[in-house]
């Protein structure tokens, strides 16, 4: 009995790339929808395709600062320069792919809470460095922050879980959310002493109200399936201590061996193994509800086969 899975495809998640030699370009999406396409009649036949759709301003602003997001929009239309110091460049049209960006996991949000279809996925989605007011790390605006506080607050759940197994620390969901103890954060990344952002380190842990919410677990360069394996299952122990009514998974591919700008040493088993873990995880604490969202990846062919194994462990897990 294979699993209903929605999966947003379109060429507008192609607009979301920035100009040679950047590595975040729609070299990725395409490679992985390639990919999508090899797999058998009947996981094909699982799949339910869901258009991109742009976020609206007023979307946007649930997360971002109306302020931000007039910048952008400025800096779309004169398309040249950077939004941020030097990582992610503006070029025409950058506002509108990023709505789409957000407004395909937004759309997303809604098929799983009101359609039947409980697991879903945006290969394009993930844009986890993007702070409230700023763009960072090829992310300008926040698709999986929005979400959160879409789910908190637009469609009223109490506790979402956002799991991020991209090479880099999602920084931005980290900190923004570092207080709040509606969101249960956990993060398996490349130690920040060797490489960017810089941070997310074991004794991060939340404040406040969020105090004991957050999980950062750093790994060594080079490290492989073995020792992602066990941070996994570090995770699901602890977010099995919550309750949880929705989980976000930022799948990025970045730590699969062969990135140009990471050194772990991962293979797509370990994506396999995560999603398939969190199906467990979300079948018990939150009637299975679970978005998942491409993150990182800028080897095209490991990047298509790390998300594939994703979408197929979707399928294949009741
Ligand atoms: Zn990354």
């Amino acid at each position: 009995m294979l699993t209903k899975v929605a999966l947003v495809k379109g060429p507008e998640l192609l607009k979301y790339s920035f100009p040679a030699p950047h590595p975040m370009n729609s070299r990725r999406i395409e490679s992985f929808y390639k990919r999508i396409e090899m797999l058998s009649r009947e996981v094909l036949d699982a799949l339910e395709i869901v258009t991109p759709k742009a976020a609206t301003t007023e979307e946007i602003a649930l997360f971002h600062d109306p302020s931000y997001i007039e910048f952008v929009k400025k800096k779309s239309a004169e398309g040249r320069g950077y939004l941020d110091l030097g990582d992610t460049p503006s070029f025409p049209g950058i506002f509108e792919a990023a709505c789409y960006v957000v407004g395909s996991t937004l759309e997303l949000c809604r098929t799983i809470l009101s359609r039947g279809i409980k697991r879903g996925f945006n290969p394009m989605g993930g844009l986890h460095h993007a702070r409230r007011s700023s763009a960072s790390g090829f992310c300008v605006f926040n698709d999986a922050a929005v979400a959160i506080v879409y789910l908190l607050k637009v469609a009223g759940l109490e506790t979402v879980a956002y799991v991020d197994i991209d090479a880099h620390h999602g920084d931005g969901v980290c900190y923004e959310f570092y207080d709040d103890k509606r969101v249960v954060f956990a993060d398996i990344h490349q130690d920040g002493r060797t490489l960017y952002p810089g941070t997310g380190f074991r004794h991060e842990r939340g404040r406040g109200e969020g105090e004991g919410l957050k999980l950062n677990i750093p790994l060594p360069p080079g490290s492989g399936d073995e020792e992602f394996r066990a941070a996994m299952l570090e995770i699901k122990g602890f977010l099995m201590e919550h309750d949880l009514d929705f989980i976000l998974f930022q799948c990025g591919a970045d730590g699969v061996v062969g990135d140009p700008i990471t050194n772990l040493s991962y293979t797509a088993a370990s994506h396999r193994f995560a999603a398939e873990v969190l199906c467990d995880v979300a079948n018990k604490k939150c009637g299975g509800r679970m978005l998942a969202m491409g993150g990182g990846g800028y080897n095209p062919e490991n990047t298509a086969e790390a998300w594939t194994s994703v979408v197929k462990a979707f399928i294949e897990k009741p």
